[in-house]
C-alpha cells in the first residue's frame, strides 16, 4: 500500500515515469542524457529524467531573458501576490510534496513536512517585502539637488541546490528573486531531480492561471556539465550556488572570471561549546538531534561538541545513553529517528571518516556500522557513530555528511573553547551551552564566534527564515533568506536629480565656459 500511494503522491505532483527534465513554465522539453532516481529508503527506481542539453539551455536563458523584460516592470505588491498564491499552492500539496522529499532524499517524513513548511513561511516573508524594497534618500551637498538610492531587478537567477534540502533552498532563493523582480533557472541537485519537478510544476500553475508569460520560473536537470551552463553565461548576473566547498570554489572563480556576482552556501563543521553549567538535559537534545536528524547530512548538523573536561564524562555517558534509543529505519514511519544517507557514496565517505578518526588516535565510545537486511535493503543506512578526538585531526578539521559526532576535550576559560571552534575552515552555525553571561557574551562577541551563525542555549541544527543564513570562511560568505537578504538579487542605482536652473559641481569644483 506504501508503494500504491507514492504513486499517488508522484501523480497529484505530475510525475510521470519518465519525465521532461527542462522546462519553461508550461513548456516542457528535454533532449539530454537520463538520469534515473532510486530511493535511499528501499532502493527502489522512482522515475527517469531527461536532462537538460546546450540547445535545450538555448531555449531556456532565450524564454528566460524575454519574460524577464514583462516581470521586471509588473509592480512589486502583484509579484507578491504571485508568490502569496504559490504558498497556497504549497499548502494545499504540503502533504503530498513533504512525502516526496522524504521519499527521494531519505529524511524523515516530519523533516519533509517541515522543509515545505519552510517554503509557505519564506513566501509569506516575501509577500511582506514585497511593499518594502526600501532605498534610503540623502541630503545633497548641492542646492536644489535631491538625492536618493533605488533597487532595480538583476535579470535572470541563477540557482543551483544541493541534494539535502532538495526544495527549501530553491523557495529561500526564488521568493525574494521573484518579488525583486528576477526570474530564475534553477538546476536542482542530481541526486533529487524529481523534487526539482515537483516545485516547477506547481510554481507553472500558478504563473499560467495569472496569464503571465514562459519564463519566469525554469528549470533546467543534470550534473554539474549543467550547472556550468549558468556559471558560464554572461546573461546570467547572480549565481546562487548551495553545496559543498570543493564546488563553492570551482562556481566562484567561473562567476568572478565573468565578474558576475555569487551568493554561496557551501559546507559547514559546526560545534557547540559545553560549558561547566551547561543544562545538560538541554546540551543532550541539541547535540543529538543535530549530529543525527537528517541522518546529519544538514549543513549545520552538530559535528563537533566542545566539552569542558570538568563535565566532559556526565557529558558523553548521557549522549551514550540516548544513542542506545536511538531507531533507525524508513524515514516514512514517524517511530523512526534516523533515516538512511543519500547514497552508497555517502556510506563509503561515513566509513572512511570512522577509519580516519581511528587511525588518527581516536576511540568511537558509539560504534558505527552499515546496517543490513529486512528493511535496509538500499544499503545507505547507517549507526550515529560518537568519537572522542582531538581538535587538529584531519578528520576533525572536515565536514562529513553523515550522523558521526566528535566530542573533544577542552579546559580552562571559555576562550580556549572558543578558539578550538574557530580553528576550521568553515563558518556556518556554532553554539554555546551556557546559563553564564559573561561566557554567553563572550562567545557572541567580536572576539567570539567566527560563524554566520551563533546561538545561545539551542543547537546548531536548523534556523528560521526571518534571520539572514549563511556562514563565512570556507562556507562561501553568502547570506539568504530573512532580514536583508533581499539586497543581494537587486542592483542599486543611485540617483541625483536637479530641479534648479543653474550646475554647480560637486566637491565645489568650478568650471566656467
Ligand atoms: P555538491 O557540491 O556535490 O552539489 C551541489 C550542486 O552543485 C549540485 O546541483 C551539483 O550538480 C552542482 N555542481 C557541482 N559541481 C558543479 C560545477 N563545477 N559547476 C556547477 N554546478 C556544480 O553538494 P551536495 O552533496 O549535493 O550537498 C552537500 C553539501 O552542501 C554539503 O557540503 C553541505 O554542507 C552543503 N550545503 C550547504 C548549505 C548552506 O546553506 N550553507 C545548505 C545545504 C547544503
Amino acid at each position: 500500500s506504501e508503494t500504491f500511494q507514492m504513486k499517488q503522491i508522484l501523480n497529484d505532483l505530475g510525475i510521470s515515469e519518465i519525465n521532461e527534465g527542462t522546462s519553461t513554465g508550461n513548456n516542457i522539453f528535454a533532449s539530454g542524457e537520463i538520469i534515473e532516481s532510486f530511493s535511499p529508503v528501499d532502493g527502489q527506481l522512482i522515475a527517469k529524467v531527461k536532462s537538460t542539453s546546450k540547445d535545450d539551455y538555448q531555449k531556456v536563458i532565450k524564454t528566460a531573458t524575454s519574460a524577464f523584460k514583462v516581470w521586471r516592470t509588473t509592480p512589486a505588491p502583484q509579484r507578491g501576490d504571485i508568490v502569496r498564491q504559490f504558498a497556497d499552492k504549497l499548502r494545499e500539496n504540503k502533504q503530498a510534496l513533504g512525502t516526496l522529499v522524504s521519499y527521494e532524499m531519505g529524511k524523515s517524513l516530519q523533516e519533509g513536512l517541515g522543509e515545505v513548511q519552510e517554503m509557505i513561511d519564506i513566501c509569506d516573508f516575501a509577500v511582506g517585502l514585497s511593499r518594502q524594497l526600501h532605498g534610503l534618500t540623502m541630503h545633497s551637498e548641492r542646492p536644489g539637488h535631491r538625492m536618493y538610492e533605488q533597487y532595480h531587478p538583476l535579470g535572470v537567477v541563477g540557482i543551483i541546490s544541493a541534494f539535502n534540502f532538495p526544495v527549501a533552498v530553491w523557495s529561500w532563493n526564488t521568493a525574494l528573486a521573484w518579488i525583486c523582480g528576477d526570474v530564475c533557472i534553477w538546476k536542482p541537485s542530481e541526486k533529487a531531480p524529481l523534487c526539482g519537478i515537483a516545485c516547477q510544476n506547481l510554481a507553472a500553475q500558478v504563473f499560467k492561471a495569472n496569464q503571465l508569460p514562459e519564463g519566469i520560473s525554469c528549470l533546467i536537470n543534470g550534473d554539474y556539465s549543467v550547472g556550468e551552463f549558468l556559471t558560464k553565461d554572461t546573461q546570467i548576473p547572480l549565481i546562487s550556488a548551495t553545496g559543498s566547498t570543493r564546488m563553492g570554489k570551482i562556481v566562484a572563480k567561473e562567476v568572478a572570471g565573468r565578474l558576475g556576482k555569487t551568493l554561496l552556501e557551501l559546507g559547514g563543521n559546526n560545534a557547540i561549546i559545553v560549558t561547566p553549567d551547561a543544562d545538560i538535559k538541554m546540551t543532550v537534545i541539541g547535540a543529538v538531534f543535530g549530529a543525527v536528524g537528517t541522518a546529519g547530512q544538514r549543513c549545520t548538523s552538530t559535528r563537533r561538541l566542545i566539552i569542558h573536561e570538568s563535565i566532559y564524562d556526565k557529558v558523553k555517558t548521557a549522549l551514550v545513553e540516548a544513542y542506545k534509543q536511538l531507531r533507525i529505519g524508513n524515514p516514512l514511519d514517524e517511530n523512526n529517528h534516523v533515516g538512511p544517507l543519500i547514497d552508497t557514496d555517502a556510506v563509503k565517505s561515513y566509513n572512511n571518516a570512522l577509519q580516519k578518526v581511528v587511525e588518527e588516535g581516536g576511540k568511537l565510545v558509539v560504534e558505527g556500522g552499515v546496517l543490513s537486511g529486512e528493511g535496509y535493503e538500499s544499503g545507505c543506512y547507517v549507526k550515529p557513530a560518537i568519537a572522542e578526538a582531538s581538535p587538529n585531526f584531519k578528520i576533525v578539521q572536515q565536514e562529513t555528511f553523515a550522523p558521526v559526532l566528535y566530542l573533544l576535550k577542552y579546559s580552562g576559560a571559555v576562550e580556549n573553547a572558543v578558539e578550538i571552534q574557530n580553528n576550521v575552515a568553515q563558518g556556518l552555525s556554532s553554539a554555546i551551552m551556557t546559563n553564564n553571561l559573561r561566557e554567553a557574551e563572550y562567545f557572541l562577541s567580536v572576539q567570539g564566534s567566527d560563524c554566520g551563525i551563533a546561538n545561545v542555549n539551542i543547537g546548531t541544527s536548523g534556523a528560521e527564515i526571518g534571520g539572514a543564513f549563511g556562514g563565512e570562511k570556507e562556507t562561501g560568505g553568502g547570506r539568504e533568506s530573512g532580514s536583508d537578504a533581499w539586497k543581494v538579487y537587486m542592483r542599486r542605482q543611485t540617483n541625483t536629480i536637479n530641479y534648479t536652473t543653474k550646475l554647480p559641481l560637486a566637491q565645489g569644483i568650478k568650471f566656467d565656459l
